[in-house]
C-alpha cells in the first residue's frame, strides 16, 4: 500500500520530506493537488450503500470525512509522532484541545489542568467543561508530590504542557506521564512548543499529544489548524468524536499546512540557533532579571530539557529587573524588526508583553518569589531574522526602557 513504507528506517530529515506522500494521492506530481470537495459521488446505488458501512482513513465518503490533501498532512504527522496509530486534524489548536477532552471526560470526571496551561485550555476548564459537568483542577507542575495527591477516583484525564505557557516552567513529563497511567488517568500532552521532533511524547508516555499547527507546523503566519496523536484505540475513540463534532478543515489549508511541514526542521533548528544566542546575550544585560528559556544552560528547567528534550524552538521569555509596566511597554514599541502580536512560530519575529499572573491559580510570579520588584517580562518568537540584526534591535530598544 504505502510509498512511504521506505521511510521506515530514515532519519528525522529526510522522513519529513517523504511523509505523506503517497501516490494515490499525488498520482505524478510532487504534492497532494487540494481536493475541494464536499460531494463524493458514487458509481452506483450499491456503492452509495457501502459507504456508511465503511469508515475508515483514506476512503472517500463526503467532505467532512476529508479528501486526499487532509489525508496526506495527517498521514505525514502519524510519521513523524513515533507510537502514534492515526491523527486527526482540527481547524485549530483550540479545537484540538476541546476536540480531545470532549473525547475523554464525560460529566462527574475530574481533569486536572496545569497551572500554566495556555490560557484559553484554563478558561475552556473553567467555562465550556464546568458546563458541561466537568471539573476542572489546577496544580504546580513543578511540584510532584502537589501532582500525585490531586489524583481522586474521579479524576479521568490530565492536561499538560512544557515548557508552561509565558513563564516557560520546564516539568518533569514523562514522570507525570507515568503517575497518570497508574492512577488510571489519561494523559494529554500540548505539545505545540517542541511538537514531534523536539519531543516524541507519545514515546514518552503521554496517551494524547496535541499542537497548535498554527504555530509551527504552518510557519508562515497565514493558517489555522490543530492535531492531535495516539495510538489506537484512543486515535479511534478522537475520530469518531471529530466526525460527531462536525469538525473538518479545509484543504487549501491543509495544503499550507503541509508546505510548512517540509521545512520545518530546517526552521526549528535555525530558530533554536538564533534564540539561544539571543538568550544569553540577555542573560548578560544589566536590565534583565531572568531569562526564562529551558534551553540556556543554567536557565531554569534547563536539566529537564536537556534530558527529555532533542530540539526546541524559538520561543522563550525574560523578565526586567524592577522597571514598570510603562517602561516595559516602551521597549516593546521600539522594537523595529519584531511585530507586536499574540501568536508564534512563524517566519518573523514577534514580541509580546507578558502578565503571567493573571492566568495562574497555584504558581507564582515572578518565578523568584520574594523579588517581586522583577515582574514585568516579555516573551519573544525568534523567526528566521539574521539573530545579529534582532539583537542589535533588542539593543537599541533597551534604551526606551532606560528612559525614566
Ligand atoms: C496558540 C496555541 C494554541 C492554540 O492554537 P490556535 O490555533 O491559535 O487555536 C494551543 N496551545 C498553545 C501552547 C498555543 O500556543
Amino acid at each position: 500500500m504505502s510509498d512511504t513504507s521506505k521511510l521506515a528506517n530514515v532519519r528525522t530529515g529526510t522522513r519529513i520530506v517523504g511523509a505523506g506522500r503517497r501516490k494515490k494521492w499525488t498520482g505524478p506530481v510532487v504534492n497532494p493537488p487540494v481536493w475541494r470537495a464536499s460531494t463524493h459521488l458514487y458509481e452506483s446505488t450499491a456503492a452509495l450503500a457501502e459507504g456508511p458501512r465503511r469508515n475508515e482513513d483514506g476512503r472517500f465518503f463526503y467532505g467532512r470525512r476529508g479528501a486526499p490533501t487532509q489525508w496526506a498532512l495527517s498521514d505525514a504527522l502519524t510519521q513523524l509522532e513515533p507510537g502514534a496509530a492515526g491523527t486527526v486534524l482540527y481547524p485549530s489548536g483550540v479545537a484540538a484541545i476541546s476536540g480531545v477532552l470532549l473525547t475523554v471526560l464525560k460529566p462527574g470526571d475530574v481533569l486536572l489542568i496545569s497551572d500554566n496551561a495556555y490560557d484559553p485550555s484554563r478558561a475552556m476548564g473553567k467555562g465550556l467543561l464546568s458546563d458541561f459537568g466537568i471539573e476542572p483542577r489546577f496544580f504546580d507542575p513543578l511540584d510532584l508530590a502537589a501532582y500525585e495527591e490531586a489524583f481522586c477516583d474521579r479524576t479521568a484525564a490530565v492536561l499538560l504542557e512544557a515548557p508552561g505557557s509565558l513563564s516557560m516552567e520546564m516539568c518533569d513529563v514523562p514522570a507525570m506521564a507515568s503517575i497518570a497511567r497508574e492512577k488510571g488517568a489519561i494523559s494529554v500532552l500540548d505539545n505545540t512548543w517542541a511538537g514531534p521532533l523536539g519531543f516524541p511524547a507519545l514515546e514518552k508516555g503521554i496517551d494524547i499529544t496535541l499542537m497548535a499547527l498554527t504555530k509551527h507546523v504552518g510557519g508562515h503566519s497565514d493558517v489555522m489548524m490543530g492535531s492531535a496523536s495516539a495510538g489506537p484505540e484512543l486515535y479511534a475513540r478522537m475520530r469518531q468524536r471529530a466526525q460527531q463534532l462536525g469538525t473538518v478543515v479545509s484543504p487549501d489549508d491543509a495544503a499550507l499546512a503541509l508546505r510548512g511541514l517540509r521545512t520545518l526542521n530546517l526552521r526549528l533548528k535555525q530558530e533554536t540557533d538564533s534564540a539561544l544566542s539571543i538568550a544569553e546575550w540577555l542573560s548578560q544585560r544589566e536590565e534583565v532579571a531572568q531569562v526564562l528559556c529551558p534551553m540556556l544552560p543554567g536557565a531554569p528547567g534547563h536539566e529537564l530539557w536537556k534530558r527529555d528534550f532533542s530540539g526546541g524552538c524559538g520561543l522563550f521569555s525574560f523578565v526586567f529587573k524592577g522597571g514598570t509596566p510603562a517602561d516595559r511597554n516602551r521597549f516593546v514599541d521600539a522594537l523595529e524588526l519584531f511585530g507586536i502580536g499574540f501568536s508564534w512560530g512563524g517566519f518573523e519575529s514577534l514580541a509580546l508583553p507578558i502578565e503571567p499572573s493573571a492566568y495562574r491559580s497555584c504558581m507564582t510570579w515572578p518565578p523568584k518569589p520574594g523579588e517581586t520588584e522583577d515582574r514585568f517580562g516579555v516573551r519573544l518568537s525568534i523567526g528566521l531574522e539574521d539573530p545579529a540584526d534582532l539583537i542589535a534591535d533588542i539593543e537599541q530598544a533597551m534604551a526606551a526602557w532606560h528612559v525614566a
